[in-house]
């Protein structure tokens, strides 16, 4: 039972939750012991400007039955101001510290400062990005703390857990973005013209990498009238490149394939080195080369050297969608563009953030189908099943342990 008091009209509503868009809504009413208070914090990573949940998301929070404290110019960056998570009836804060202290759920984007998790009661759930291989003192902190954190990039990839991926939906958002810069930046244009003043070429875009990213690329290219390559260690996707009508580049590399959760295998310096030759010609032919090429919790592979941009013609360009996981390009620069003999390596970290607004919504619909998949309703609170799948995957730490067997490994 709750109640809401409105200011006009002076009138008491008891029953079941709901809300009206008014801004003379008070929301400091008592919330019995039990509700879970939801925190969602304003992002403080440099130039990041996606928000974790919009105020769509923050109602459905609130209509089941939790409280959910926001910190001050949550979604600024996109143009939603603090009024609309008040008007819903969220409870904004300026004070990070307050915030935290009350919350006994958090739900942000980029990984925690320790100074945050330093703020944070005994038994909280974070839940975020968190780059738990390389972040060990993040992860220390939150076994300190008795922290439950989840890691957003660990949710398994099964079919039941497609609605929480975010790295899917940032990857989508990112490849799409990153052909849009390169059509931008291209002194051609993408499509083939037929005009009076001569026939144009279509521009030749290489994708190399074909997982969420690359597969988006390819899309977003042909849409534009690019003829596309396209190359990814795993032969199965070769269908799928051919579905969105570009060429499957082939080299043999002996065997290659994939883990079970669909990620590419490490290759040995030798097949790298094979992949290089058969790529070089490729390369050189193309106005646009565009990496997307990782593999998961490594460092990414160098698949394009400074002698295969050599060879290619002044005025391409290549982007390096990898630059912030080490790199598929020798000579990329995160947020700079390294020019060699003409050709322009554009190394843009964040792809995501160039449609902040679209990037958020899917990934605040990525947090909300998460906590829903495990919101009980009965109870009005979020209970973490240790014998889910998809909590196996993604809870990196529990009750002062680690408890994530791949991270264990
Ligand atoms: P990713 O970002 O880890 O890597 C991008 C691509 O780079 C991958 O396709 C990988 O094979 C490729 N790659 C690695 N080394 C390479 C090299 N040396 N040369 C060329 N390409 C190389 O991958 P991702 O986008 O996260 O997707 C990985 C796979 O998982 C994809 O098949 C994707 O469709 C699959 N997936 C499945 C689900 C599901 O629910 N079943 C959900 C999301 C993704």
């Amino acid at each position: 039972m709750q109640f809401i008091f409105f200011a006009e009209g002076s009138f008491f509503i008891i029953g079941l939750h709901f809300y009206f868009k008014q801004d003379t809504l008070f929301t400091d009413f008592p919330f019995p012991e039990n509700y879970m208070n939801i925190a969602i914090l304003k992002e403080s990573y440099p130039r990041e400007t996606r928000t974790a949940v919009l105020p769509d998301n923050v109602g459905k929070l609130i209509k089941k039955n939790a409280q959910v404290l926001i910190e001050t110019g949550l979604g600024n960056a996109i143009g939603i101001d603090d009024s609309a998570y008040a008007s819903i009836g969220a409870k904004i804060y300026d004070n990070r510290s307050d915030m935290l202290s009350e919350a006994n759920l958090v739900l942000r984007l980029r990984k925690p400062a320790l100074s945050d998790l330093d703020l944070l009661s005994e038994y909280s759930v974070h839940i975020s990005y968190l780059d738990p291989f390389n972040e060990k003192e993040i992860i220390e902190a939150c076994v300190q703390k008795k922290i439950s954190a989840i890691s957003m990039e660990m949710i398994p990839r099964i079919t039941r857990a497609q609605k929480m991926d975010s790295l899917s939906s940032q990857a989508s958002i990112a490849g799409y973005s990153a052909v849009i810069l390169a059509a931008e930046r291209l002194n051609k244009i993408f499509p083939m013209m037929m005009t009076p003043a001569g026939t144009i070429s279509p521009t030749r875009v290489f994708i190399i990498g074909v997982g969420v990213a690359g597969l988006q690329a390819i899309a977003t290219a042909k849409r534009l009238g690019a003829r596309v390559d396209a190359f990814d260690t795993r032969p199965v996707v070769e269908e799928q490149v051919q579905s969105l009508g570009a060429k499957f580049v082939k080299i043999d590399l002996g065997e290659t394939g994939q883990t079970k959760d669909g990620y590419a295998k490490s290759l040995t310096p030798e097949q790298l080195e094979l992949q290089r030759q058969g790529m070089a010609k490729v390369c050189a032919n193309s106005d646009v080369v565009i990496t997307t090429a990782q593999v998961f919790g490594r460092k990414a592979p160098v698949i394009l050297t400074t002698d295969m941009i050599k060879q290619m013609k002044p005025g391409s360009l290549v982007i390096d969608m990898a630059v912030e996981s080490g790199g598929n390009v020798e000579c990329s620069r995160i947020n700079e563009d390294a020019i060699i003999n003409g050709v322009t390596t554009i190394g843009v970290s964040n792809f995501p953030t160039q449609a902040a607004y679209h990037a958020s919504q899917m990934y605040s619909n990525n947090l909300y189908n998460f906590v829903d998949e495990f919101w009980h309703n009965d109870k009005n609170e979020f209970i973490l099943d240790f014998d889910d799948e998809i909590i196996q995957g993604c809870l990196i730490t529990h009750n002062g342990k680690i408890v994530n067997s791949k991270l264990s490994e």
